[in-house]
């Protein structure tokens, strides 16, 4: 559509911000408006190398092992027990108006808020993603689950992830073997044991560098139970990434 055509079309039913319902206007990152997008609480470094959680929100209870070359190095939890995956990353803190946007996307279905989510996993993370990957995976989501949602979100923002990278959304190299009750209401050893074993990673894995993708890093259990599966059938890398995760 010609400009003059797409702002006349504005002027007559201006697009909404899915956040704050405010119209969008200049610097808008469809659907969402520049100051949602603006205000995304971004992470940066320093981060932990293994699980990428912000050291900043771990001071002073965190010891940092300083490593050469601008590392930041393992945060406590990290040392103790080294995590399954070799890298976790998360875009942003899992607050304000990422939180808001995550919940218009799965829950009011907003899908096409999977661009702008998927935008900033490559702002923040993009340039870390070794270029080895071979493939980038979903969490798969329960069959009733999807059914009622219509959709998967952790795929959506896979495919739009993997096509701008160029490289592979494999979501059929996982799968949910059985049923999981919801995580929301658990602990974190409820968690991890609700989530043993749910897991299934093709064969096509082996020998290959894959990255498992999620909406939202809370304590990680569903993702390294999800890195199990790859690891067992015989992957050579593993890595996550996440659009937010709880602080
Ligand atoms: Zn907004
Ligand atoms: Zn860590």
């Amino acid at each position: 559509m010609k400009s003059w055509a797409v702002a006349a079309l504005d002027l007559l039913y201006p697009a909404l911000c899915p956040v704050c319902s405010t119209p969008l206007g200049a610097g808008r990152r469809d659907p969402l408006c520049a100051a949602c997008w603006d205000a995304i609480p971004r992470i940066d470094p320093p981060f932990c190398d293994a699980c990428g959680v912000p050291f900043t929100t771990l001071a002073p209870f965190t010891t940092v092992t300083p490593r050469a070359h601008g590392s930041a190095g393992l945060c406590g939890p990290c040392r103790t027990e080294p995590p399954v995956w070799d890298y976790a990353r998360a875009a942003a803190r899992y607050e304000g108006p990422l939180r808001d946007a995550l919940h218009a996307f799965k829950f009011e279905k907003r899908r096409a808020l999977a661009r702008p989510l998927a935008d900033l996993v490559l702002e923040q993370c993009g340039a870390d993603l070794a270029a080895a990957v071979d493939a980038l995976v979903p969490v798969p989501l329960g069959r009733a689950r999807e059914r009622e949602r219509g959709f998967n979100q952790a795929q959506l923002i896979t495919e739009r992830l993997a096509a701008t990278l160029g490289r592979r959304a494999k979501p059929g190299w996982l799968a949910r073997v059985r049923a999981t009750a919801s995580q929301s209401d658990l602990g974190a050893d409820e968690r991890r044991a609700n989530v043993r074993d749910a897991f299934v990673a093709s064969a096509s894995v082996a020998g290959r560098h894959v990255v498992v993708v999620d909406d939202v890093l809370t304590t990680g259990a569903t993702a390294a139970e999800c890195c199990r599966a790859l690891r067992r059938a015989g992957a050579r890398a593993v890595g996550v990434l996440s659009v937010a995760r709880v602080v």
